[in-house]
């Protein structure tokens, strides 16, 4: 039993919350602290009632080192939740530094003046979490994250060696709106626009954004268009995976969030780069997601499945094998259940999973980890316990 500090209280965040409070027996107390505090106290009237785990709300700001170490100092965590934006990971790391506590978190560092991401400013933090004794569990959500595991999984009960791994983000949802984004929307535009990449025979290639597609069959959804996106899991697995030759990641969009995305791409909307309006500066993608729903929003009108996996191939006792990894996810049954659609639920599922292994000492290390540095045993029947149960092929269609 441990006490949990979660800092954000947008979608991914709310999902989480409601998890760990549906598994009071690991979680007995948890703080909810965030940039508007109304939000975090709405949440605690919701769940308070529902729970036995007792929780307690704060105001923080989370660019702020000082008031971060301040919060925790106050709340005394086991653990810190960090389900902020990605512009937060390395003020949250100091703060865990400074106070000794376990940090986890669902996504990459990224600054925010440069839309790029990389494992690079988070894997510097090595040394210093090994010196505390403490745990940094990096991308604890689906993709990155229980697609790692899956990894793992795959490497340690089903193969010798694996060659390939292609990563299939499938959102069959709809929302009803002609363009909206499944999670913050500043973070996804971004992530979207950039120039695709693979890794292949040890060396990253290159691609224009959307530039590779391709049809798949999904299990659970059907026929969808889906293109190839660098993703930040790619990185990681290419150095954690013994003889891997290719990692590419799929993900599915449709015809009309393609349309609106290049004509918002071609007026210059989706720019960083901060312009002069009405006498103050406004950077266009703020304003954008200003204007876009709330992803978190989206929950009553979306409808259909998510289905994320990952397809193998590789070597077993010497034969060539393939193996794909999957969950299928409904949004209508996520939002009965905790108020929210499947890419929040997909997300803070495994945020709280990964939390509750790193609390509970079987996923505690001293230094900075990825997903699939760890034993994924556990973390896969945690799946299949709290809502994200996990499906195999061993003959799947593979992508060319
Ligand atoms: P939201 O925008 O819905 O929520 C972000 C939350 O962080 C909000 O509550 C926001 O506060 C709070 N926040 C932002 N800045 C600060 C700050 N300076 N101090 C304190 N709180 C702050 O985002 P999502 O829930 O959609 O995404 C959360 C994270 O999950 C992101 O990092 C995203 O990249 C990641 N993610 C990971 C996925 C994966 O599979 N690995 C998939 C989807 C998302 P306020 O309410 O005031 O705006």
């Amino acid at each position: 039993m441990g006490k949990v500090l979660v800092i954000g209280c947008g979608g991914v965040a709310s999902v989480a919350i409601h998890k760990c409070c549906q598994n009071s027996e690991a979680f007995d107390a948890l703080c909810i602290a965030s940039r508007t505090k109304s939000k975090c106290d709405a949440l605690r009237d919701k769940l308070a009632a529902t729970t036995k785990t007792k929780i307690t709300t704060a105001q923080v700001d989370a660019n702020n080192v000082e008031q971060l170490v301040n919060l925790i100092r106050a709340e005394q965590p086991d653990v810190v939740l960090n389900l902020a934006l990605p512009y937060q990971d390395l003020t949250i790391m100091e703060a865990c530094l400074a106070t000794g506590k376990h940090y986890i978190d669902t996504a990459n560092y990224e600054p925010e003046d440069t839309a790029k991401f990389e494992y690079k400013w988070q894997w510097d933090y090595h040394d210093r979490f090994v010196k505390a004794g403490i745990t940094a569990l990096l991308g604890s959500g689906f993709d990155p994250g229980v697609t790692s595991v899956f990894s793992a999984y795959a490497l340690k009960h089903h193969f010798d060696e694996i060659h390939y791994i292609d990563i299939l983000d499938c959102n069959g949802g709809d929302h009803g709106y002609p363009f909206a984004t499944n999670f913050n929307p500043e973070i996804n535009i971004r992530e979207v626009s950039a120039k695709g990449s693979y890794w292949e025979n040890g060396a990253w290639v290159e691609t224009e954004p959307m530039a590779i597609k391709r049809e798949y069959d999904f299990a659970g959804v059907g026929k969808k268009d889906m293109y190839l996106l660098h993703h930040e899991e790619l990185e990681s697995l290419a150095l954690h995976i013994p003889g891997i030759r290719r990692i590419r990641f799929f993900m599915t969009f449709g015809q009309s969030y393609l349309t609106h995305l290049k004509c918002l791409e071609n007026v210059g909307m989706t720019s960083i780069e901060p312009i002069e309006f009405e006498g103050r500066q406004i950077v266009p993608l703020q304003f954008l997601k200003a204007v876009l729903p709330d992803p978190a929003s989206l929950g009553p009108r979306t409808v259909g499945k998510t289905n994320i996996g990952c397809i193998f191939r590789g070597i077993k006792d010497g034969k060539e094998k393939t193996y794909y990894l999957y969950n299928i996810c409904d949004h209508q049954e996520c939002y009965r259940e905790v108020g929210s659609q499947a890419v929040s639920y997909t997300t803070g599922v495994p945020a709280m999973i990964g939390a509750m292994l790193v609390m509970d000492g079987r996923w505690q290390r001293p230094g900075v980890w990825n997903m699939e540095q760890f034993d994924p045993d556990p973390f896969m029947e945690a799946l299949n316990r709290w809502g994200l149960p996990w499906h195999e092929d061993f003959h799947p269609a593979l992508v060319d």
